[in-house]
């Protein structure tokens, strides 16, 4: 039986499901998934919990460096997680996740915005980051109408149009890289001299026609009519003619989610895992974007195989505590 039914707006939850686990997975992404499948193979009853299926991987566009395939869309490569996790029969909870409590001395109680209570002898956070918001007039009046945060979604939509992506990380530049199939123009605005983005990914803008670049710059205003029509440049005070805006300026860990159940995050809110992706509650593992572990490094091969630590941790961490 699947579990995939969201009883959202109904009010409802599935009364049958089981509700004691070895492992409870929060978050759905590359680092859940790894987990889920390394826990499954353990033989630990384990369930997933996310709010979608694949997180940040739904608004990304061409993954280029995940070792054994050379090419793949991220809501792609979403369906094959779950392809390869449905052969372990590892229920999928779509729900959010509001608080993860102590029940007694030796389990978790997970329990979710539906009202859905999961018991459990450990939990993986996998939970990813939340995209930044610019914080301009316009962006949120237009969103949908020419601003977007995600390119794969919403690329089609500016077949001979003109876009502009802003930021300067591998995301923007990633965001620019697929646009360009689309779109007769875009713009990368930055605001600095200099992109951060991988090199492949500048060689490959900067040998594109179509992308021109705007540095030194910040965005101070979207605005139009109906639709997104132009953006206006702080420093210059330029408008510029264009019909979609991208945001890719990066993201943050949902540190006061963090902070509630008491694990320890460093200045950034992201949660200070040791080697194992153990965290300072015992029984409580971390992997994937939401974490410290590889800093800055935030990569899908990372990720899960940050997932597959955790997972081992927690089957050893049982083992352990519970045999
Ligand atoms: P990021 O690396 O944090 O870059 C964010 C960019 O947005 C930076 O260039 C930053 O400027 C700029 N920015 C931040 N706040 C801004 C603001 N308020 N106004 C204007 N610009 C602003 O974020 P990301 O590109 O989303 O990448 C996140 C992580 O995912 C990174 O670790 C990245 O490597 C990884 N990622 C990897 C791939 C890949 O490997 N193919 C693809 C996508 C993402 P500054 O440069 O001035 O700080």
């Amino acid at each position: 039986m699947s579990l995939r039914i969201s009883f959202k707006g109904l009010g409802l939850v599935e009364k049958s499901r089981e509700k004691e686990y070895d492992v409870v997975i929060v978050g759905g992404g590359p680092a859940g998934v790894a987990a889920a499948i390394y826990s499954a193979r353990y033989m630990l009853k384990t369930l997933i919990v996310t709010k979608e299926k694949g997180g940040q991987l739904n608004k990304i566009g061409y993954i280029e460096n995940y070792p054994g395939i050379r090419r793949i869309m991220g809501p792609e490569f979403i369906d094959k997680l779950y392809e390869h996790l449905e052969y372990y029969k590892v229920p999928v909870v779509i729900d959010e996740v509001v608080d993860v409590k102590r029940k007694g001395d030796e389990m978790f109680d997970v329990l979710t915005s539906l009202g859905e209570r999961f018991t459990s002898k450990t939990v993986i956070l996998a939970l990813g980051v939340v995209k930044r918001k610019l914080g301009v007039p316009g962006e949120e009046e237009f969103l949908g109408r020419g601003v977007s945060y995600c390119a794969p979604c919403d690329a089609p939509l500016f077949r001979d149009k003109v876009v502009a992506v802003i930021g300067g990380g591998d995301s923007a530049a990633s965001a620019a890289l697929l646009l360009t199939e689309y779109a007769r123009k875009v713009y990368i605005v930055h605001r600095r001299d200099k992109l951060r983005a991988q090199p492949f990914y500048i060689r490959q803008l900067k040998e594109n026609p179509k992308v021109e670049f705007i540095l030194n710059s910040n965005v101070a205003e979207i605005s139009g009519t109906k639709t997104v029509e132009w953006i206006k440049i702080r420093e210059t005070g330029k408008k510029i003619p264009v019909n979609g805006v991208f945001i890719e300026i990066g993201a943050d860990p949902p540190r006061k989610f963090f902070e509630k159940i008491g694990v320890e995050v460093d200045e950034k809110g992201y949660v200070k895992v040791r080697r194992d992706q153990s965290t300072n509650i015992p029984g409580i593992f971390a992997a994937g974007d939401c974490t410290n572990a590889a800093g800055a490094f935030k990569q899908i091969v990372v990720a899960a195989a940050q997932g597959a630590i955790a997972a081992d941790s927690a089957y050893r961490f049982i083992v352990e505590k519970f045999n």
